[in-house]
């Protein structure tokens, strides 16, 4: 008999966490999983769920203006209610809490509801109770995070986006990563006047630098205001809206302002300063291969040790963590690089593995083959919407070294590609793929001279 109430205590029921307690149960492991807020974490209630829906909804916009071409006449101009859409989706979520809950009910995880705090490494305290565990796995994730100036109490942050009272009809967002750029498009779409703001000269630092410029562009004719190399300096309320001003003089008067300027981990109040572990320059824990912290006992995952900041990755890593502590074997480290990954702003963008600028540093002589091109559907629509997609080889090996895409559902033709781009296919055995013809993603086995060098 164990000498602990639970082999593995999890703080946290996001993807992570339910993942690897779920999984650690199935292997017969005692689990026990506290939550204080919902059950799915960010990705299930403030993150890719409500945001993919949202960009659904904000699609329609175009879609109507297409159909005209297809001979389709509306008999009236759509109006769009804000109120049906986010209290559908507010449903919606009720619905996937439902089944978070019955997942870990059913894998026999015993379910807290409250903030547990560290007491040592092996003992946990929550809702009054303390519990013994072999081991704790932090798997709390991150919160947003907005920087102080004047009037910055009145912005709204990620969290608080998705379920306003009333519609914003003029919105801005300040960031230039992936939230600013999904925001701005999705409220673009839904009607509102969209602004965006960012310090830097180009959004989405660390994607591929064409990728980045044409989204500018498709961004800009769609109609988001975009306002670069500037910050915000102040906001205050006035009659009827915020006034912001921003430090190159310019101001804009809107009703709603979302910080997008990242996240940190969600540490506070959890009792793991006491043990002064480990972490990186940005607060993220720092963890082994087996994902253990610096006090061996207390594991951690997902957003709180600072890798990509995605749901799948957080998945994987939980799988990982119980195949290390759990499992019969020892799993092969996880392969960070050349993880996909779409941002879902207007149109979308589907990326994985190197950018052309990451290749020409990394591996020398590289070939470089885009297409850039009007899709069918818009020969009819009357849309001036393009689509980019961009392969980089190796120049040495013909490795297919990163592919890029910017279009209408550019993540679900990226995700196929990836398989190829993960597993090391050349560009000769794109080119051996025939193509599925007409499809905007044939593109992508029919680029056969290298746009540059
Ligand atoms: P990001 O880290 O992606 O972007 C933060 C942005 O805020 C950057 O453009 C950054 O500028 C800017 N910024 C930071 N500090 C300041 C400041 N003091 N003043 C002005 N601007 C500032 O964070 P997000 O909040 O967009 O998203 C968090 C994470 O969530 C993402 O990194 C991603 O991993 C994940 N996510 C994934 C999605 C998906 O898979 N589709 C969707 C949404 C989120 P700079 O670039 O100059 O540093």
């Amino acid at each position: 008999m164990s000498e602990y109430d639970y082999d593995l205590f999890v703080i946290g029921a996001g993807s992570g966490g339910v993942r690897a307690a779920r999984t650690a149960a199935a292997t017969g492991a005692r689990v026990a999983v506290a939550e204080d807020r919902y059950l799915g974490g960010t990705c299930v209630n403030v993150g890719c769920v409500p945001k993919k829906l949202y960009s659904y909804a904000a699609h329609f916009h175009e879609a109507f203006e297409d159909a005209g071409g297809f001979g389709w006449q509306l008999s009236s101009a759509p109006e769009f209610d804000w109120p049906t859409l986010r209290d559908n989706k507010i449903g919606e979520i009720k619905r996937l809490n439902g089944i978070y809950g019955r997942l870990l009910d059913n894998a026999g995880v015993r379910l807290i509801n409250g903030r547990a705090k560290v007491l040592d490494p092996h003992h946990v305290v929550v809702a009054g109770e303390t519990i013994s565990a072999e081991k704790i796995l932090v798997a709390v994730g991150g919160w947003p995070w907005v920087p102080d100036f004047p009037g910055s109490e009145l912005t709204l942050n990620s969290n608080q986006v998705f379920d306003l009272d009333t519609f914003p009809e003029r919105f801005l967002v300040l960031g230039g990563g992936y939230i600013a750029v999904e925001f701005a498009s999705i409220f673009n779409g839904l009607g509102s006047e969209s602004h965006l703001v960012y310090r830097g000269e180009l959004f989405l630092r660390g994607f591929d630098r064409e990728v980045r410029e044409f989204t500018r562009d498709e961004m800009a004719k769609k109609g988001v205001n975009l306002h670069f190399e500037a910050n915000i300096e102040a906001i205050e309320k006035v009659a009827g809206g915020l006034k912001v001003t921003l430090t190159n003089g310019e101001t804009l008067e809107v009703d709603a302002v979302l910080a997008a300027t990242g996240r940190r981990p969600h540490l506070e109040g959890l009792g793991l300063d006491q043990f002064d572990l480990a972490t990186t320059p940005d607060g993220s824990l720092r963890v082994n291969e087996r994902f253990e912290t610096s006090v061996p006992s207390i594991l951690a995952l997902g957003d709180v040790i600072g890798g990509p900041e995605l749901t799948p990755v957080a998945l994987a890593e939980a799988m990982q963590l119980v195949e290390h502590h759990y499992g019969e074997t020892t799993p092969e480290p996880l392969d960070y690089a050349r993880i996909a990954t779409a941002v879902f702003c207007h149109p979308n963008i589907g990326t994985v593995g190197l950018s052309e600028e990451e290749a020409r540093a990394q591996c020398g002589a590289i070939r470089v083959y885009t297409a850039d091109f009007r899709p069918m559907k818009h020969t009819l629509s009357g849309s001036s919407e393009r689509c980019l997609m961009k392969l980089i080889v190796d120049d040495a090996s013909d490795v297919v070294m990163g592919a890029h895409m910017v279009g209408e559902e550019a993540g679900e033709v990226i995700q196929g590609i990836a398989i190829a781009v993960r597993a090391g296919l050349t560009k000769a055995q794109f080119d051996q793929t025939v193509g599925i013809h007409p499809t905007g993603a044939e593109e992508f086995v029919t680029m056969r001279s290298p746009t540059r060098r």
